[in-house]
C-alpha cells in the first residue's frame, strides 16, 4: 500500500501526455475548487486580471466560462455569467448595478417571485412600481428621476403577452434607466433582445436552456459599459453555480435549437387543435392571429429566419377550478409540474400555482381564471399531444 502522501501526489503522468496529443470532441469538466499559481506575481496578476488565468473557482472557472462564452454568442452579448439560479442573476443585478435611493419600474405581468424580490429590496432602500408595457404611453409617463431600470419579459406567463422590446429600450434609454429582459420563455434561439436595444437580458437556464429538467441555473447577459460590477459582485455574493452543473446545461444547450423548433411546430399544432375544441373556452398562443400581440411576435421571434412562437400555450375551461380539477385528473400522459421546458409536456395551473396569492378580481386584470390551464409542450409529436389532451377534455361536460 503506498502512504498517504504518496496517494494524493500520484498524478497519471502518463494520462496528461495522451491528452496533450488528443482533442476530446465535448467539453470536460474542470471541478477543481484551486488552480497552482507559478508566483506570488503570477497570483497577483490573475487575481487582478491583467494576466488571463485561473486562482480559485468562485471567482472564475473553465467550466462556467466554456457555458457563458458558448451563452454570450448565442445572445451576441458582450458579456456573460451563470449563476447559481435564475433568481440568483436578478440578484445580481440588483446587487451590482442598483444603490439606495433608486427605484425599478417592472411590468405587470412579470414571474412572481421577481415581484417579490423587490418588495425584499426595499428594506435596501430600492423601491419598484408595476406599469403595464402593452400601453406605450403610460411606460413613457412612468418614468421617474429616481428610475434606474424596467424589467420586462419577453413572453409573459400565463397570457404569452409578447413586449415590444425596440420600443421599451428606446423609452428606457430617453429616461436615462436602462432596461433588463428576462427571455426565459423566448431563449436566445427565438429572440436575442440585445439586438432590439436592452441592456441586460436574464434566463432562468433551469427552463428550455437546459431543457432536461436536471439542473437550476441563471444567465445573465448585458453590454460592457455597464458590466464593470457585475463579475466582482458574483464572487463576492457567491452567486455562482457548480462546474459540474455548467457541464449539464451545456449538454443541454448543444440541443436547444433542434429541441425548440420541434416544440414550436408541436405548440402551433397543439394550439389549433384547442381552438377547435368544444370543451375549450380560449386560447392563448402568441402564434394564432387572434392572440393581441400576434403581429409583434411574428416579428421578433423568430427561428431560422421564420416567425416561431414558442413552446407554452395557455388555454381556459369552462367551470373553473374543479373543471380544471378533473382535466389535470384524467390527463394521463400531461403531468401538472412547477417547471416548464422539459423534455416531456408538462401543464401548470396558474390558479393554484404562480397566481395562488391573487384574488378573483386580480386573476381577472390578469386574464385568467380558475380554469386556465397554461401547457409547456415537450418533444412528444404533436399527435400524441393532442390525443392526450383530447382523452383528458372528453371527461368534461360541455
Ligand atoms: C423559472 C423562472 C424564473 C426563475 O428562475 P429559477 O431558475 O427558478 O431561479 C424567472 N423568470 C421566469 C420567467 C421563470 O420561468
Amino acid at each position: 500500500m503506498p502512504n498517504q502522501k504518496r496517494l494524493q501526489d500520484i498524478c497519471p503522468s502518463t494520462v496528461e501526455t495522451h491528452l496533450k496529443d488528443s482533442r476530446a470532441s465535448r467539453p470536460a469538466i474542470h471541478s477543481s475548487v484551486a488552480y497552482v499559481a507559478e508566483s506570488p506575481d503570477h497570483a497577483d496578476r490573475c487575481l487582478g486580471g491583467a494576466t488571463p488565468g485561473f486562482i480559485y473557482q468562485r471567482d472564475a472557472n473553465p467550466t462556467a466560462e466554456m457555458l457563458a462564452e458558448k451563452s454570450r454568442q448565442l445572445h451576441g452579448a458582450d458579456a456573460a455569467v451563470v449563476t447559481s439560479s435564475g433568481m440568483s442573476a436578478l440578484s445580481l443585478v440588483v446587487l451590482g448595478l442598483l444603490k439606495s435611493g433608486d427605484e425599478v419600474l417592472l411590468s405587470s405581468r412579470l414571474y412572481g417571485k421577481t415581484v417579490t424580490l423587490f418588495k425584499q429590496a426595499e428594506k435596501f432602500g430600492i423601491s419598484s412600481r408595476l406599469v403595464d408595457i402593452s400601453k406605450v404611453d403610460e411606460v413613457r409617463t412612468a418614468f421617474g428621476p429616481k428610475t434606474r431600470l424596467l424589467i420586462v419579459e419577453t413572453i409573459s406567463n400565463p397570457m404569452l403577452r409578447v413586449a415590444d422590446i425596440a420600443a421599451l429600450s428606446a423609452i428606457a434609454h430617453e429616461n436615462n434607466s436602462l432596461i433588463l429582459v428576462d427571455n426565459t420563455f423566448a431563449s436566445p434561439v427565438l429572440c436575442r433582445p440585445i439586438e432590439f436595444g436592452a441592456d441586460l437580458v436574464w434566463e432562468s437556464m433551469t427552463k428550455i436552456m437546459n431543457g432536461h429538467g436536471d439542473v437550476v441555473m441563471g444567465l445573465l447577459c448585458g453590454s460592457q459599459k455597464i458590466w464593470g460590477q457585475i463579475p466582482a459582485t458574483l464572487s463576492t455574493w457567491g452567486l455562482t453555480t457548480s462546474p459540474h452543473e455548467c457541464w449539464l446545461v451545456e449538454r443541454g444547450l448543444s440541443t436547444l435549437f433542434v429541441r425548440l423548433k420541434s416544440a414550436c411546430e408541436s405548440a402551433m399544432r397543439v394550439a389549433e387543435f384547442l381552438s377547435q375544441h368544444p370543451r375549450v373556452s380560449s386560447v392563448h398562443y402568441p402564434g394564432l392571429a387572434a392572440h393581441p400581440d400576434h403581429k409583434l411576435a411574428s416579428q421578433i421571434l423568430q427561428l431560422d429566419g421564420r416567425a416561431a412562437f414558442g413552446h407554452m400555450v395557455t388555454f381556459q375551461v369552462p367551470g373553473g377550478v374543479s373543471a380544471a380539477a378533473k382535466l389535470i385528473k384524467n390527463l394521463e400522459s400531461i403531468h401538472f409540474c412547477a417547471s416548464l421546458g422539459e423534455l416531456s409536456t408538462s401543464l401548470s395551473h396558474p390558479a393554484s400555482t404562480s397566481h395562488r396569492t391573487q384574488n378573483p378580481q386580480q386573476w381577472a386584470e390578469a386574464g385568467i381564471d380558475g380554469g386556465t390551464i397554461r401547457l409547456s409542450i415537450g418533444l412528444e409529436s404533436p399527435e400524441f399531444i393532442c390525443e392526450s389532451l383530447n382523452r383528458g377534455l372528453a371527461s368534461l361536460d360541455v
